[in-house]
């Protein structure tokens, strides 16, 4: 059984106040916060586990390599992947500009590379960079005027240029919208298109099965999924991890090295240059370890029907204006009031202990699509709960009396 008010008693922060309010945080967008468990998991690791890992025998050595690939393990298994086709990176960015670099040796300018129009500024300016090198093409498949891909053009798009990568988000982090990656990972199978698939929003909430999406990469930050900072990882089919290049060099993902030549280790091995962040991979498996143990069906049931909550709320106000889909949707909204500066907004809703996010959110041709320069965005996640909104909107009411 969900409990939500329980779930939301292991998140520690929520005692805080803020502005001597209490917190209502609504920007998990932006980072989820801690449970309780992964900031003890952190805590246990540096006062009676700290170590190097795949270097020591040992005991505090091998216990950390142990720990520390163990969690890969349970990464893989989350995703329903195999272990060595998960690396670990220091964030989503980190991964995407890794994949880019690797594949980018595939591109001629006789190629294309096809992102969405409501990618974050991580899945466009890797690609970018990796087509500036190589003279390859651009796509990018456009959204209609409520900031939904427009699924009909894209296919069109996809069949006119078959591109050689397709790099989607599972979700949009500015609007929220889920994208329909599994049909057209189907659709683009006859032009043996790469996929890449950004999940830095979509791991939380949608819990992705690797088999089922049948993408190539998939891509995730810890920090947005209760894990620590400073932690990303990717899945990666095997043997295109095989024939990617390697990205850093140096300790750690190395076979053999001599002043003549250096050979590689096998992935992930490979991908993984110089002392990794052992402490948040460990505590990114307790984090794991939580999300194992909620029931997927009832939280997404549950952050859907705070959503629709908020979408009302909102929708009773004059004056203001929703963007994005607001049925396919992993809980996060973004909103203007009239003509008032989202950064007025969000920084009204602070003396209020209201955390929210306002700007272009690191999708600025998107904002330049809905011909906006930037939005409030609201960000739900599980511990959240209704009387967050109440006060929300209460003080989103007071912060339009004060504008006006
Ligand atoms: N993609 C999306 C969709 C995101 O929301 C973010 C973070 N806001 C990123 C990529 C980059 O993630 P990170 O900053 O953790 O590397």
């Amino acid at each position: 059984m969900l409990s939500p008010e329980m779930l939301r008693d292991d998140f520690p922060i929520f005692s805080s106040s803020i502005n001597d309010n209490s917190l209502i945080y609504l920007d998990s967008g932006a980072t989820s916060q801690k449970p309780k468990q992964v900031i003890d998991r952190l805590n246990q690791f540096y006062s009676q586990e700290n170590a190097n890992v795949h270097r020591g025998i040992h005991f505090l050595s091998e216990n950390a390599t142990r720990n520390y690939e163990e969690a890969r393990v349970k990464l893989a298994n989350y995703l329903n992947a195999k272990s060595n086709e998960i690396v670990w990176t220091k964030g989503a960015t980190e991964s995407i500009n890794l994949i880019a670099h690797g594949l980018s040796h595939l591109l001629t300018s006789a190629d294309s590379v096809a992102i969405s129009a409501l990618e974050h500024h991580a899945n466009i300016v890797p690609w970018q960079q990796a087509c500036e090198k190589t003279g390859a093409n651009l796509i990018i498949l456009p959204i209609n005027e409520l900031g939904i891909l427009d699924l009909a053009q894209a296919k069109i798009l996809l069949e006119k240029y078959q591109p050689k990568i397709l790099a989607l988000s599972h979700a949009s982090n500015a609007l929220g919208n889920i994208q329909p990656i599994a049909e057209l990972i189907q659709y683009i199978k006859p032009y043996n298109t790469i996929s890449v698939i950004d999940g830095a929003q979509g791991f939380l909430h949608l819990r992705p099965d690797i088999k089922q999406i049948e993408c190539d990469f998939y891509v995730l930050s810890a920090h947005k999924a209760l894990g620590p900072t400073g932690l990303g990882a990717f899945y990666g089919r095997y043997e295109l991890l095989c024939q990617m290049p390697v990205y850093q060099t140096g300790g750690e993902m190395i076979k053999h090295v001599s002043f003549e030549k250096t050979t590689f280790a096998l992935p992930p091995g490979k991908f993984e240059a110089g002392t990794p962040n052992i402490s948040a991979v460990i505590a990114f498996a307790t984090a794991l370890d939580y999300l194992q143990q909620l029931e997927h069906q009832k939280v997404q049931q549950y952050e859907q029907s705070l959503f629709q909550y908020l979408v009302s709320e909102l929708q009773r106000i004059d004056g203001i204006k929703l963007y994005g889909d607001l049925k396919n949707n992993i809980g996060t909204l973004s909103f203007n009031y009239k003509e008032e500066h989202p950064f007025d907004i969000a920084t009204l809703l602070d003396q209020f202990g209201v955390a929210v996010r306002s700007g272009h959110h690191c999708t600025q041709p998107l904002m330049q699509c809905l011909q906006v320069t930037g939005t409030v965005r609201v960000s739900l996640a599980f511990y959240n709960n209704k009387n967050d909104l109440d006060l929300f909107i209460n003080a989103l009411n007071s912060t339009i009396s004060m504008l006006e």
